[in-house]
């Protein structure tokens, strides 16, 4: 008996001696946040992948992780959230109000994991495919009851402390009247939204950060070793940047979220203290909004695979490394199976779509049709929307969106073009999925994790617990 107390001892002493892992909080965390990603946002992209490649038993990476869990999104004063309360909850920990960005509904301002971070002596980065000022990444790194005052959010980011930021929406860091024609990565015309003179750019590059500014930006981005470079201000686009899918097939040289996330990576890795990151899939949520399923899942599949940049990080540091995947809020009340045709999905429909309706529409032949010229606009539903051969009721439906835009109406909260509306609801039916609104919805969204701590993520959680689960691990107080 005493013996084998002494066995057993040793074996508790090997174990605390070899296992660092248990007793250490991890130093590299990927804060992974898909705006708009639910349930049905997330399988149809997996079964998508499936079609296209052939594969039964292919997977989105975040699919497979050992860790999964369910999270509630709701706001203060509404059900329905926003992303601006919801990055609210998921930096802070704290329910706020709708509109609301890193304050209390009171107005107070709340702490974040960025900012808990730095004191700790983590390098710290946000990275979107929206404006980098817009609700997610600004949860983060800014405090104001007004998630639309975007030029506040720009100036609260130059003391944030932040070292990498990479997304789109230089309009909110030049001074007032200064337009650069085509001047970004997608070919369009960057303009101040300022209303001062406020050179945020050259301030941050007064402070020490590398920035890459607009189309002249994206060649430096893509001709940098990153392992040189200490801090990033990376604004690509006057606005958001491209949908996926138009990235993929017009404005290649364009970063993909994949690309800014290797990049941070190489930036904020060189820390002994480690660091902290929050990467948005942001435009998932627009593409929902829309009613646009390939917008949808091309922008997710961009996600997963910044993901998988995450995940090649952990594989080198498994026992120092955490990746946290959560959404924010369900968009579209996305249904996969629609009555009238039964029990299927037709994934197929999607294969030969070629760009998002959005630049379809308002780059491309769309706007045309508003000066007479619908075939154009048909044509270009055929060419690069997937929509051939038109069925009589497919047609009836475009022809009344489009009396409808002439008609100056417009379909939904947001007031879309209810020529396009009809467009996505088209390639929608073809495919077999329905959507309930052109807003978010309140529906549970998925969570999943792996690598330090990663059982902290399982199970049904608030959004407010998945932040304090995160502060917790990392031994941080919000
Ligand atoms: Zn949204």
């Amino acid at each position: 008996m005493k013996r084998l107390n002494k066995i057993s001892g040793l074996l508790l002493a090997a174990v605390l001696i070899t296992s660092p892992a248990y007793a250490a909080k991890p130093k590299y965390v990927f804060y992974m946040v898909g705006d708009g990603l639910g349930a049905a946002q997330r399988q149809f992209s997996e079964f998508f992948l499936k079609e296209k490649d052939r594969k039964t038993d292919e997977k989105l990476l975040m699919d497979t992780f050992p860790v999964s869990g369910l999270n509630s999104t709701y706001a203060t004063n509404t059900l329905i959230t926003d992303s601006a309360a919801a990055a609210t909850a998921l930096a802070t920990g704290h329910k706020t109000n709708k509109g609301y960005i890193g304050q209390d509904p009171n107005g107070k301002d709340l702490e974040t994991l960025i900012e808990e971070a730095e004191k700790h002596g983590m390098s710290t980065g946000l990275i979107t495919t929206t404006r980098i000022t817009h609700a997610t990444p600004a949860a983060f790194a800014a405090h104001t009851p007004d998630r639309n005052d975007e030029n506040g959010i720009a100036e609260d980011y130059l003391d944030s402390g932040v070292d990498f930021f990479a997304g789109g929406g230089i309009r909110h860091f030049i001074p007032k009247d200064v337009k650069i024609a085509n001047g970004d990565a997608v070919g369009h015309t960057i303009k101040s939204k300022r209303k001062d003179d406020k050179d945020l750019v050259k301030e941050f590059s007064a402070k020490g950060y590398d920035t890459f500014i607009g189309k002249e930006g994206v060649k430096k981005f893509n001709a940098t070793d990153f392992n040189k470079v200490e801090k990033v201000l990376a604004l690509f686009t006057y606005t958001h940047m491209p949908y996926e899918i138009d990235r993929e097939n017009k404005f290649q040289d364009c970063p993909s979220i994949a690309d800014m996330t290797q990049a941070a990576i190489d930036v904020l890795s060189k820390n002994k203290d480690g660091f902290f990151m929050m990467i948005e899939g942001g435009r998932i949520d627009h593409a929902a909004h829309a009613n646009d399923p390939t917008g949808v899942i091309y922008d997710t599949i961009a996600f997963d695979k910044a993901i998988d940049k995450a995940y090649n990080f952990y594989k080198q540091h498994p026992e120092e490394t955490l990746i946290v995947v959560v959404a924010d809020h369900e968009t579209g009340g996305m249904g996969l199976g629609f009555d009238s045709q039964g029990y299927k999905l037709d994934m197929g429909q999607l294969l030969d779509v070629k760009a998002s309706i959005e630049d379809n529409i308002f780059n491309g032949a769309g706007l045309e049709y508003k000066q007479g010229k619908r075939e154009a606009f048909l044509t270009m539903l055929n060419t690069t929307y997937g929509l051939d051969n038109l069925t009589a009721e497919e047609k009836a439906m475009l022809e009344k969106g489009m009396d409808e835009s002439d008609a100056g109406k417009t379909f939904g909260y947001y007031k879309y073009d209810p020529a396009a509306i009809a467009a996505t609801h088209i390639l929608s039916q073809r495919a077999n999925i329905s959507w309930t609104t052109t807003i978010h919805t309140a529906s549970m969204v998925p969570m999943s994790a792996i690598g330090v701590d990663a059982q902290q993520f399982g199970g049904y959680k608030d959004n407010t617990e998945v932040a304090k689960a995160m502060a917790k691990v990392l031994g941080f107080s919000i």
